[in-house]
């Protein structure tokens, strides 16, 4: 299948949901799904180009705006060193003409992540702070004394994580929606932050359920995260009730755990059966979520499923992949 945006800027929402509306959708067949009846489809968005793939360009998009609208030139974000957000971020900040500033979570190693090799390539700088110090990136005492070294930018919290973020993903749920012509039962995506989440949800059709498979072990406050992001981008319309569902159970011991056992043998399975690559943090957990709960008699015979494929495949640089 072929990449569906290349090496252009994509300037007005309008642009995004053409692009958005034009990735394609691929039925899989699997041997648990068509046992049960159950009809998935894989919206393709690791396809959407060849360096700002996935989730994460749709979460940058109204950041992007955003900042431009305001005469920022430089953006900041924080992020481990295998960051799919900050992958994203160093190739759109090249892209679109702005300078992009890493803050990278532990000391600068000997030899860099792939991952941010090509951050540096496309002209991010990066700056490796300790542990401890990664935890007041949120304060902003210590945001004000990183612009006051480096200069005031837009800030983009870790992941992408922002209304902004959200509404980006809105509109991929608008465009799924319109693709999909309301004949599906339910539209799935792998959960970090729960932005992407809240935002497909609230993008697509109300009566329709929006599934989020957790990839980490401990949730603290992601739920309630979720909701106020929910409810921020309805604000205009009338909900019934959230139409979104958080499913827990799929971490496989917890962000970034390298897949093993069942998992890692799902994994080579779905690539072989589909020819479909997954990424190792994120969507083979939603997959495998996918499929553990059809076994489980958990999606009724005759379900029509979407799941996003949201991309990340530069990560799989970092892990022994089948
Ligand atoms: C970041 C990411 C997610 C999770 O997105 P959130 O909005 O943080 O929940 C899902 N899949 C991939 C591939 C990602 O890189």
């Amino acid at each position: 299948m072929q990449r569906v945006w290349c090496q252009v800027v994509i300037d007005t929402a309008q642009e995004l949901l053409k692009t958005a509306l034009a990735v394609p959708l691929q039925e899989v067949k699997t041997r648990e799904l068509s046992q049960q009846g159950i009809e998935l489809w894989v919206r393709r968005d690791d396809l959407l180009d060849a360096e700002l793939s996935g989730n994460k360009f749709y979460k940058l998009f109204f950041n992007l705006q955003s900042a431009r609208t305001k005469g920022y030139t430089q953006l900041i974000s924080f992020g481990g060193a295998y960051s799919n957000h900050l992958h994203a971020l160093a190739a759109a900040a090249n892209r679109y003409g702005l300078r992009a500033l890493g803050v990278i979570r532990g000391e600068r190693p000997v030899k860099l992540s792939p991952t941010l090799i090509d951050a540096e390539a496309w002209g991010m700088k990066l700056i490796f702070i300790s542990r401890t110090e990664y935890d007041r990136k949120t304060q902003a005492d210590w945001l004000s004394e990183l612009q006051a070294c480096y200069g005031v930018s837009y800030l983009i919290p870790e992941g992408g994580a922002n209304l902004e973020g959200a509404r980006g993903m809105q509109l991929l749920g608008q465009a799924l929606e319109l693709q999909m012509q309301g004949d599906y039962t339910a539209a799935c995506i792998a959960v970090g932050t729960g932005t992407s989440l809240a935002g497909l949800a609230a993008g697509i059709d109300q009566q329709k359920a929006a599934i989020g498979f957790s990839v980490l072990k401990g949730e603290g406050s992601l739920g309630l995260d979720i909701a106020s992001t929910y409810r921020q981008l309805s604000v205009t319309r009338s909900i019934a009730a959230d139409n979104w569902r958080l499913i827990s159970g799929f971490h496989a011991g917890g962000y970034a755990k390298k897949p093993s056992g069942e998992l890692f043998e799902f994994w080579r399975r779905f690539e072989r059966e589909t020819a479909i690559r997954l990424d190792p943090v994120y969507t083979i957990k939603m997959f495998w979520g996918i499929h553990s709960l059809a076994q489980q008699g958990y999606w009724p015979r005759g379900s029509r499923l979407v799941a996003i494929h949201s991309g990340g495949l530069q990560g799989r640089r970092g892990f022994i992949c089948p």
